[in-house]
């Protein structure tokens, strides 16, 4: 299934930030093309992540439209369809960017607090960007 895949993918760039640490909360950025809604992918990610130190942790989707450009009038648009028709002109010469992209943004794990300034969340990434 679909929702499996993209839940591994993010199970796997999950477990290696959390380098082994329990991880409590994951917010992860997907493409609207992907069309994966928040309750599909949390069911996936619960199975996938059973037995891994980031079993039981919520996954907060954030989805992030396509950009649409109209070739005809240079319109730009924000959607989530990966065919659009152009607001402004009606056209359909449309160029679309983005929205196909799957993003792990943050996480928080069980020993998060090591964000100064900021004890509720951890930014998920005390070793550094990888
Ligand atoms: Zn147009």
């Amino acid at each position: 299934m679909h929702e499996f895949g993209i839940a591994e993918a993010i199970l796997d760039a999950v477990e290696k930030r959390a380098a082994g640490r329990t991880v409590r909360h994951a917010r992860v950025r997907a493409g609207a093309l992907l069309r994966i809604t928040e309750p599909a992918i949390s069911q996936a990610f619960a199975m996938v992540s059973a037995g891994s130190p980031a079993e039981g942790a919520h996954l907060e989707l954030v989805i992030v439209p396509a950009r649409h450009t109209c070739r005809t009038c240079r319109l730009v648009s924000m959607s989530d369809d990966a065919y659009a028709t152009c607001a402004g002109c009606g056209g359909i010469d449309i160029v679309t960017d983005g929205g196909d992209e799957l993003i792990l943004e943050s996480i928080q794990t069980a020993e998060a607090t090591n964000v100064p300034g900021n004890p509720r969340r951890d930014s998920g990434d005390p070793v550094g960007p990888s």
